[in-house]
């Protein structure tokens, strides 16, 4: 293979323990030696931003958000500067840098704050001296120089971002999986591999549920035309590519059935039904920052009706108490909340043009007793939310009713 200028980022299982430290300089060391050009992003050891998120929670309820920031950048540290002694230990010049010193420049919005504009000034000159940088992913800098990180999974933003920056020939993201698959192969045994995916069905995944890429590095990806390699960093062989769509895209219906744990419900019971009053809640809801996915409104009965909406699970305390004062404003009965749904999604842009996905996908949820709370369908997908106790089931069936199980050759009817 031609000399090629290569992004290499390793997930937290990949960087996990010492041992795995050592398999990921012998990666990296590998491309070197192939007389590639390797620059190498890296995510904190797997749990690490659990464990320092629990922490903030026990020392506050509701932490100060720069100071979080402040908090999880430091796993990302831990790792380069690590990976850097072992490359080094084995005569492989490389050098640790944190997202500042990159110069990944963001928004204001700590803990998931936008990439603006990268430099990579350290980058390039290290690259010119035959070193390896080794950089810290999920993290940049404001305006006023503070610490912000990227979102969970944020480390996959700063490989796309790097690989733009740089005009790299290759990203590759390594992780626990060798590729991405039709539904999450922990949960679906019978998920199948996808040679390659448009970024359109990938962006749609990742939102819906598929933590393999974040979701946010496949939109940047798709804005400057990154290809992303996923592959395994336990493993050789092919992974998938994620690039633009192609003819061969279409003729697939379905590409892939995703599960979304980290939606609660919320209702307003009986809503006075007048004009105005959905402009009032969901106002307050938006200025409150709280991204509100799916709405449903009952058919009126006296004049009242119902509203339940889907909130991410994470700003559900905020979501319930401006609810609650909301609704006295409105003279509402009451709020209900639901915490224990799931959202389960299809996906493929070969819905576009094929009809019967929604109705198949309806009769299969029938057919094992799951009940559909709400729904919702775009131009390539199709989502319900569900008990979340039937979650996994519910994957299970539609992939192999839908036909993409590994062995079943069972055509959409
Ligand atoms: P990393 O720590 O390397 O960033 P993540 O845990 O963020 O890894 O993402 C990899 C995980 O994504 C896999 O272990 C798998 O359980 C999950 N996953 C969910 N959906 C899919 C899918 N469609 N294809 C592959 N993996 C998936
Ligand atoms: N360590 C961060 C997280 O756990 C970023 C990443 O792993 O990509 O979300
Ligand atoms: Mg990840």
């Amino acid at each position: 293979m031609a000399m090629a200028l290569m992004v290499q980022k390793y997930g937290g299982t990949s960087v996990g323990t010492i041992e795995r430290i050592h398999r990921v300089a012998d990666r990296v060391e590998c491309a070197c030696k192939d007389g590639h050009q390797v620059v190498v992003v890296l995510s904190a050891m797997s749990g690490e931003t659990d464990r320092l998120l629990k922490l903030a929670h026990e020392m506050a309820p509701s932490p100060d958000e720069r100071e979080l920031d402040m908090l999880l950048s430091t796993g990302e540290r831990v790792t380069i500067a690590l990976l850097a002694m072992a490359l080094r230990s084995r005569g492989v010049m490389a050098r640790s840098f944190t997202g500042r010193q990159v110069g990944i420049h963001t928004d204001n919005s700590h803990t998931k704050a936008r990439i603006s504009r990268v430099t990579a000034d350290r980058i390039k000159d290290a690259l010119a001296e035959r070193i390896v940088p080794v950089v810290a992913g999920f993290q940049g800098i404001n305006e006023r120089s503070d610490v912000t990180t990227l979102g969970r999974g944020g480390s996959d933003l700063t490989a796309v971002a790097l690989a733009a920056a740089l005009k790299a020939d290759r990203c590759i993201i390594y992780t626990d999986v060798d590729g991405v698959y039709t539904a999450d192969p922990n949960i679906v045994p019978s998920a199948r591999k996808l040679e390659k995916i448009s970024y359109e069905e990938m962006l749609e995944m990742a939102s819906l549920g598929a933590k393999v890429l974040q979701s946010r590095s496949v939109e940047f990806a798709a804005k400057y035309a990154v290809p992303i390699e996923v592959n395994s960093s336990f493993k050789e062989g092919k992974g998938t590519l994620v690039t633009r769509e192609d003819a061969d895209m279409e003729g697939v219906m379905v590409s892939g059935v995703t599960g979304d744990r980290n939606q609660a419900k919320l209702t307003i019971v009986g809503v006075p039904d007048r004009p105005g009053i959905a402009a009032q809640i969901f106002g307050a809801v938006a200025e409150a920052n709280i991204i509100v996915d799916m709405i449903i409104q009952n058919v009126s009965q006296a004049s009242l009706t119902d509203i339940s909406f889907t909130v991410p699970r994470a700003d559900l305390r905020n979501a319930v108490d401006l609810v609650r004062r909301l609704a006295k404003e409105i003279e509402a009965k009451s709020v209900a909340v639901t915490e224990s749904i799931a959202k389960v999604s299809v996906i493929g842009v070969g819905m576009r043009s094929h009809s019967g996905v929604a109705a198949k996908m309806f009769e299969v949820l029938s057919r094992e007793g799951v009940n559909i709370m709400m729904i919702t369908t775009s131009e390539i997908k199709i989502s319900c939310v569900v008990d979340e106790k039937y979650l996994e089931l519910a994957m299970r069936a539609l992939h192999s009713a839908l036909g993409l199980d590994r062995r079943s050759a069972t055509p959409l009817a």
